[in-house]
Parts: structure tokens; C-alpha cells; sequence
């Protein structure tokens, strides 16, 4: 078989070539509900796959260190002016190549080893880099957790008030990986500023939603805001920081020289076409639909005796303790993964298990929106998950066969964004 889609790479090397075309058949036939992954348009996957790759670049538009960026500066400069319009945000750097590189600048930015940096506990929902022990912002800066209030499955604003006020942090962070409601990014601006601390809103999950309007925005609210560029926000692998103009010269200086090298350009141009896709009245119905079939969703797994955290969402992802369908969250998602719905399992807040083997699991609705569905098919979304679940505990591999075929047979109906059509 002659791979059309892929042809020097066929010929080159069949074998990594064979490995892509089977993972774009599996992008085309199962569900995907990691809340963290999309599907890109088909025009930011022909900007990652470009020359642009070939360019040494470091510095910035107008500073470069290397001759030769006559199109790499009017790249960078519409990534850097497209963020600015899309987010309402002073300055923004394009550059750093992802989420946690991103965060570790800010920490280079504002803090020198050892200080104190306050952010949400990773298995309450926070990410790693958020001061969490084994991440180097816990090794080398003074990592303090908040959490959420066990009665609400909501960020408890008083432990965080309570916690800035009696240690000090030189940086707070909020934001994460496993937040399912509206995070108040005035409360805690409200609170750094009492304290005297930087405020770093971390917005990788939530920023296209919030370039959509469909979450309050950071922007007016936080000293410096950092996203990945491929999580709702639909873009290649990236990260983008956001930051008042007080802070724009402190932020580039960490990125680069502090932190990184040259600038991945194929991404910095693949950045620009989705923001430039993020500013259109498709994006922002797209994200809104997001948000309705994480409700739907939500409502439907609720009727089934799924435990949300918090109740429901208010975003793109709902995180569920499966414990009390008498299996664990590994165990679940790994069935799951057979029936062709891939999703993760995750620590729910209190988690009385192990990291690795806890009791919940997280899904969202970023990738299944853009290949097209609607609340109207979250109804048989859920009525899956719930059949797959109760299957696994009962050892019935048949019916999560019986789902794999359904699934696949629903997913022929919705082709994905950038990927051929069967
Ligand atoms: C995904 C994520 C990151 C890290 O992004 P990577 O690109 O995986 O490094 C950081 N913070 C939050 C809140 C995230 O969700």
C-alpha cells in the first residue's frame, strides 16, 4: 500500500511511517476524552510540518542573534500580536516550547531559589510545576499547597488567603490540571496583593475558553498569565506567557536567555494560525459547545450514578470518583481505552488510594466538540461509559467489544479536523 498522505516519509522510513498512519486511524475511530488533548485544524498541521524547522533564531523580532529572519520576524511578531488582540494581554511571549518550561520561567522571572511559591497540590487538582515536591519548582523553590473543601469539591479561597498570610509566598499560583469550576481569578489577585506576592494564573486548559469568553479572562487580574497553545485553545504543542508591561522585560529575559535556546519557529507559525483561527465566530461557537456538552455530559453520567467532584462543571472537563461502581479508576480507563474512549485516570480530591492507581477518572470534551458532536449525543456517550465501567468490574469483556463497535460506527459519522477521511 502507497501511503499518499505521507510519501517521503513511506519510502524513508516505512516503519515510523506506519506507526503515524496507525495512529491517525486511531485519532479517526475512537472517542477521545482526555480533557487536555484536541484535534488541530488541518491548516496548523501543515504550518508544524514546514521548513521553518530548519532556522536557528534566538532573541527576539528586531534582536536576533543569527541573520536570515526576514519571514521569521513577521512570524513571531503576528504570533505575539494575534495573542495580544485574542487575550486583551500588554505583552506576550511566544516562545517558550510548553507548558511546564513556561511555568519554570515565571519562576525565573519573580523568584530566586528558595523562596516560596503557593499553588494547588497536584492531587487536588493543581499540575506539578505549580511547587508540587517532585518537580523542580518543589525542589529548588519552597512549595506550599491549598486544596479544595471536601463538602464543595471547590478551591477553599479562605485555606488560600489563610495559607498566602502565614507564609509569604513570593508567587502565587492558580489554575490546573483537574479544576472542573470557574476559577476567581479576582479573589486570588485580591489575596496576592494583600501578601505582596506575584500572581501567576496558570490558564493551559481553560485559554480557549477563555479567548472564546466562555471563562472569565486572568487577563485584568493577573501579573502574568501562562498557557499551553494545545489544549482548548486547539494549536500545535506550545506555550504562550501573557504579562503586564511592568513584567514584559523580566518574562522574556527568563525565557530567553534565562531559560531556553532558539525558538521553535514551525510552532511559533502553527501558534499564529490558531489564534488566528481562535479570533473567529466559529471558534467561539465551537468553545461554547464545548462547555454545553461537558453539562450534557455531566448530567447524564450524574444520572447513571456517576460521583462528580463538585457536583458537575462549569468548563471543559468533569473529574468522577468510579469507586462507587465498585472499581477503581486504572482499572476502568484501561477498559475504557478497549471500548476505544480514551480517557485518564486521575486522583480525585481526598483520594484515600495511590497516584497510581486511584479512584477517579477525568474527562473532557475539547476533542469530541471539535470533530462535531453535540449534547445530543452525550446522552450515548454516557450511556457507554456507564456500560463499560460496570462491564470491567464484572469481567465482561463482550459488551466493551459490543462498545468498541459502536463507538467506531458513531466516530465514522464525525470525520476529524486535519485527519483523512476512510
Ligand atoms: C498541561 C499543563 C501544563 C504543562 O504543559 P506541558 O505542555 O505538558 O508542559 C502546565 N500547567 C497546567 C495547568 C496544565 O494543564
Amino acid at each position: 500500500m502507497t501511503d499518499t498522505r505521507h510519501p517521503a516519509l513511506s519510502a524513508q522510513d516505512p516503519e515510523i511511517a506506519a506507526l503515524i498512519g496507525a495512529e491517525e486511524q486511531l485519532q479517526a475511530d475512537t472517542l477521545r476524552m482526555i480533557a487536555s488533548e484536541n484535534y488541530v485544524s488541518a491548516a496548523v498541521l501543515e504550518a508544524t510540518g514546514t521548513v521553518l524547522t530548519n532556522k536557528y533564531s534566538e532573541g527576539y523580532p528586531g534582536k536576533r542573534y543569527y541573520e536570515g529572519q526576514q519571514n521569521i520576524d513577521p512570524i513571531e511578531t503576528l504570533a505575539i500580536d494575534r495573542a495580544k488582540a485574542l487575550f486583551g494581554a500588554a505583552h506576550a511571549n511566544v516562545q517558550p516550547y510548553s507548558g511546564a518550561p513556561a511555568n519554570l520561567a515565571i519562576y525565573l522571572a519573580f523568584l530566586q531559589p528558595g523562596e516560596t511559591v503557593l499553588g494547588m497540590s497536584l492531587p487536588m487538582g493543581g499540575h506539578l510545576t505549580h511547587g508540587w515536591g517532585v518537580s523542580a519548582t518543589g525542589k529548588w523553590f519552597r512549595g506550599v499547597q491549598y486544596g479544595v473543601r471536601k463538602e464543595t469539591g471547590r478551591i477553599d479561597m479562605d485555606e488560600v488567603r489563610d495559607l498566602a498570610l502565614a507564609e509569604r509566598p513570593k508567587l502565587i499560583f492558580c489554575g490546573g490540571t483537574a479544576v472542573p469550576r470557574t476559577i476567581d481569578f479576582a479573589a486570588f489577585a485580591e489575596i496576592a496583593h494583600e501578601v505582596g506576592a506575584v500572581l501567576a494564573a496558570d490558564v493551559a486548559h481553560i485559554a480557549g475558553l477563555i479567548a472564546a469568553g466562555v471563562h472569565p479572562s486572568p487577563i485584568p487580574h493577573a501579573d502574568v498569565v501562562s498557557t499551553t497553545t494545545h489544549k482548548t485553545l486547539r494549536g500545535p504543542r506550545g506555550a504562550m506567557l501573557m504579562a503586564k508591561e511592568e513584567h514584559a522585560k523580566a518574562v522574556d529575559r527568563a525565557v530567553f536567555p534565562g531559560l531556553q535556546g532558539g525558538p521553535h519557529n514551525h510552532t511559533t507559525a502553527a501558534i499564529a494560525v490558531a489564534l488566528k483561527e481562535a479570533a473567529t465566530e466559529d471558534f467561539r461557537a465551537y468553545a461554547q459547545q464545548v462547555v454545553t456538552n461537558a453539562k450534557a455530559l455531566g448530567e447524564e453520567l450524574a444520572a447513571r450514578g456517576f460521583e462528580l467532584v463538585s457536583g458537575g462543571t462549569d468548563n471543559h472537563l468533569l473529574l468522577m470518583d468510579v469507586t462507587s461502581k465498585g472499581i477503581a479508576g486504572k482499572p476502568a480507563a484501561q477498559a475504557l481505552d478497549r471500548a476505544g474512549i480514551v480517557v485518564n485516570y486521575n486522583t480525585v480530591p481526598f483520594d484515600p488510594r495511590k497516584p497510581f492507581d486511584p479512584s477517579g477518572l477525568r474527562i473532557g470534551t475539547p476533542s469530541l466538540t471539535s470533530r462535531g458532536l453535540r449534547a445530543s449525543e452525550m446522552a450515548t456517550v454516557a450511556g457507554w461509559i456507564d456500560r463499560v465501567v460496570e462491564a470491567a468490574r464484572d469481567q465482561d469483556e463482550d459488551t466493551i467489544a459490543k462498545v468498541r463497535s459502536e463507538v467506531k460506527a458513531l466516530m465514522d459519522g464525525f470525520p476529524a479536523p486535519g485527519l483523512p477521511v476512510a
